[in-house]
């Protein structure tokens, strides 16, 4: 779907999947003025596809085009472009268990023009690929990285906004992390507070079941996050969201307060830290309370989303119908 200034959104089509031809000077390859969503279709075993949670994809994609100076993409029409889709061919939606079809929604500037200025032109653009169970092997523990050279985000950048460039920021962090023998690696904000790591939020959990997790203006709001706190207070679980400092972690690793940790998002659903390692320090987690309670929360995820389990908020959305 393309957009103008003078004609707004206009020209939606389904084209087959192919290369795209952009104008060398298009805005978009200079300034990197873009964003982009990722959420999943599911089959269900009565055959409908579903999606999960689709509405807040469309609002963070909205707000995150706020930001970078991108025309917003009405709700109706984020919505309608995945069910167009689907309409296609829903034999695209994988079946075997775990499975699904991602879908990536992402907008860029098209204009060809070298100023410095919101573009005047720009694309929306759908695609979707088949995703394999994540952990085909049951779920493993993640080894994370503190980087404490590189930051993400600064106050009022653009930490909240799904914009490549904070992904660009990341990959040598994350490059870094591999070396460290890790998978991920964590950001701090101004060196001092838990940010995120490179594609997932992070939540901790202490001894008597309350879950902690960054409250900052420079993360990006997971929906994956949103969902397990919610279904952890139906638990009965405290949630408190506020800033925190690693040395709070620290500390409260140490005297056991803190018993675990847990990273979430879309890709993953939720998955336990083992071992937080930094330039001078480590915290392992080795109790066995917060691993289970993070894989009892993404198996109720995971069940609300398969439709294995009853989805009593109302989370998800048929793209078939
Ligand atoms: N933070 C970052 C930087 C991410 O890329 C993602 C993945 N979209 C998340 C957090 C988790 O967000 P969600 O649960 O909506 O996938």
């Amino acid at each position: 779907i393309c957009w103008s200034e003078k004609g707004g959104w206009h020209r939606p089509r389904v084209s087959p999947y192919g290369p795209i031809q952009l104008d060398p000077a298009a805005a978009v390859l200079h300034y990197a003025q873009e964003i982009f969503e990722g959420l999943k279709a599911y089959r269900h075993a009565d055959g409908s596809i579903r999606t999960f949670r689709p509405y807040e994809n469309a609002a963070r994609m909205q707000r995150s085009a706020r930001r970078m100076a991108l025309p917003e993409l009405p709700v109706e029409i984020f919505i309608d472009s995945l069910k167009q889709l689907i309409a296609v061919d829903a034999d695209w939606v994988p079946s075997a268990p775990e499975t699904s079809l991602y879908l990536r929604p992402f907008m860029f500037a098209k204009e060809a023009f070298l100023g410095v200025r919101p573009a005047k032109k720009v694309a929306y653009y759908l695609i979707a690929s088949p995703a394999a169970a994540y952990f085909p092997g049951g779920v493993q523990p993640v080894n994370i990285w503190l980087s404490t050279h590189y930051a993400r985000a600064g106050k009022g950048g653009t930490g909240a906004a799904k914009t490549g460039g904070n992904y660009a920021s990341s990959l040598l962090p994350q490059a870094e992390a591999h070396e460290k023998g890790c998978q991920q690696v964590l950001f701090l904000d101004e060196g001092k507070y838990l940010e995120e790591l490179g594609g997932m939020n992070v939540v901790l959990v202490k001894k008597d079941g309350t879950l902690l997790t960054p409250e900052s203006d420079s993360i990006l709001e997971g929906i994956t996050r949103d969902s397990i706190l919610r279904l952890a207070a139906d638990r009965g679980h405290q949630i408190e969201q506020r800033p925190i400092t690693l040395d709070e972690w620290r500390e409260g690793a140490a005297s056991g307060d803190i018993v675990g940790a847990f990273a979430c998002g879309t890709a993953a659903v939720v998955v336990p830290i083992g071992r937080l390692l930094g330039e001078d320090f480590e915290i392992v987690h080795s109790g066995p309370q917060a691993d289970e309670l993070a894989l009892s929360l993404r198996e109720e995820l995971t069940g609300i989303q398969y439709g294995r389990v009853e989805d009593r908020h109302g989370w998800m959305v048929r793209l078939d119908a």
